[in-house]
């Protein structure tokens, strides 16, 4: 077979590039029993051409000199409500004051699945802001990117790397008119258990979510909390070291298997600029934090480079320092795998997910982890 279902299951990321890549349409992503999505070929249709495979080993790290920056936006307004200093938001203003397009992950209406979008106006770019701990879904969304870069549109697209680097292996080129921009990523976890999960919510509390942000800051960017808000007007706040949905997520049960293996985790980037949360900045500059977020920002091209530095209201201080460094002592998810090997009762936890309230299921198969989590005082980054 000379197609992507000779790929092993743990080296397939879900970022639907051989899916958006087939010529034919022989390939839909399907989920497993775990709810991840991956290709399945219809043999009947497929030609064999081999471009599925093509595109998914085709990753293209940039090779440029790098340069780490410390972020934040100068006004609470748009920093208190993004994960970290507000970079995404300052980036996606500039390309839609330029009339251009931005596309990166919101929730459907009933917040029960999280997918890429493309976006025109600041009205609507709330819904992408904030890191939502779930895979996205990409249906067609790099080929309506790929007619939008054709017509000399600008565009903006952000995403965990994988998904940066799967729609740069299906565009097989580079646009001047396009911005790329991935995350430090850990993992991803799975939407069907995600999506488990708010009906679970919604039946506790008697109605329906409205909104669900993994990173509340209220208490401050370190106090890590998830908030999720019902029709109703009620709301579940919970410290994201004791919520049962962030534990199977942070613990090794709810992880894509590929995560345990990401290529794409490496100081070389496959995108324009990499965000993340630049723990550790009281260390570097204690003046700089005031608990409120900070952006870890690093420019892996000379455009990256050049937008970090037309974004207005933003501080921006370069940083001299080593970058294999800093990600050892304090985000080590920039370069390195999080956990070595999968947990053994994985297995267990799937179908306990199928079969029983998300309480109960916790409850037997996350206590031992949420006590050792709570022991420990791990760092969730
Ligand atoms: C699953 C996940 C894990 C992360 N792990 C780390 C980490 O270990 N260390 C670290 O320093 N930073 C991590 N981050 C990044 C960090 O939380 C912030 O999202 C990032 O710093 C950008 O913050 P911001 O304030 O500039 O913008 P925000 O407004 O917070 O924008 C977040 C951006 O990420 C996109 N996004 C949100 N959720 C997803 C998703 N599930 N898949 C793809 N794109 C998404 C949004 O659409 C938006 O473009 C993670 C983010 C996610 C989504």
């Amino acid at each position: 077979m000379n197609n992507i279902s000779d790929l092993e299951k743990n080296q397939c990321c879900g970022c639907a590039a051989c899916y958006t890549s087939c010529p034919v349409k022989a390939i839909t992503m399907f989920p497993d029993e775990e709810g991840f999505l991956y290709p399945s070929i219809d043999k009947e249709k497929c030609l064999d051409c081999g471009i599925c495979l093509k595109v998914c080993e085709n990753v293209v790290f940039y090779e440029n000199e790098q340069k780490i920056y410390a972020c934040w936006d100068k006004e609470d307004e748009n920093r208190s409500i993004s994960s970290s200093g507000g970079v995404f938001s300052a980036l996606a203003n500039i390309i839609l004051d330029k009339g251009g397009f931005v596309c990166a992950v919101g929730y459907s209406t009933d917040c029960k699945e999280c997918f890429h979008k493309i976006v025109t106006s600041k009205d609507q770019l709330d819904d992408l802001r904030r890191a939502k701990f779930v895979q996205s879904k990409k249906y067609d969304v790099y080929a309506r990117i790929q007619i939008l870069l054709k017509a000399g549109k600008k565009l903006l697209f952000c995403g965990t790397p994988c998904e940066v680097g799967g729609l740069r292996q299906f565009l097989r080129k580079e646009y001047d008119n396009l911005l790329t921009c991935d995350l430090i990523c850990g993992c991803v976890s799975s939407p069907e258990v995600y999506k488990t999960y708010i009906d679970y919510l919604n039946n506790k509390y008697k109605s329906r979510a409205i909104s669900v942000n993994f990173k509340d800051k209220r208490k401050g960017w370190r106090e890590k909390a998830i908030a999720v808000r019902f029709e109703n007007g009620e709301e579940y706040y919970n410290s994201i070291l004791d919520d049962d949905y962030c534990v199977s997520f942070h613990s090794r049960y709810n992880i894509r298997p590929s995560c345990f293996h990401c290529k794409y985790r490496n100081l070389k980037r496959v995108s324009d600029i990499t965000l993340g949360d630049f723990w550790g900045i009281e260390k570097y500059v204690p003046e700089f934090d005031d608990n409120k977020g900070t952006s870890f920002v690093l420019a892996n091209t000379q455009k990256g480079d050049s937008f970090i530095h037309k974004m207005s209201n933003m501080n921006i201080f370069f940083m001299d320092i080593n970058c294999e460094q800093y990600s050892s002592t304090y985000n080590w998810c920039l370069h390195k795998n999080p956990w070595d090997v999968s947990i053994e009762n994985r297995e267990q936890f799937y179908q306990d997910i199928k079969i029983m309230p998300f309480d109960k299921m916790a409850e037997k198969d996350l206590a031992i982890i949420k006590e050792e989590r709570k022991r420990r005082k791990l760092n969730l980054k």
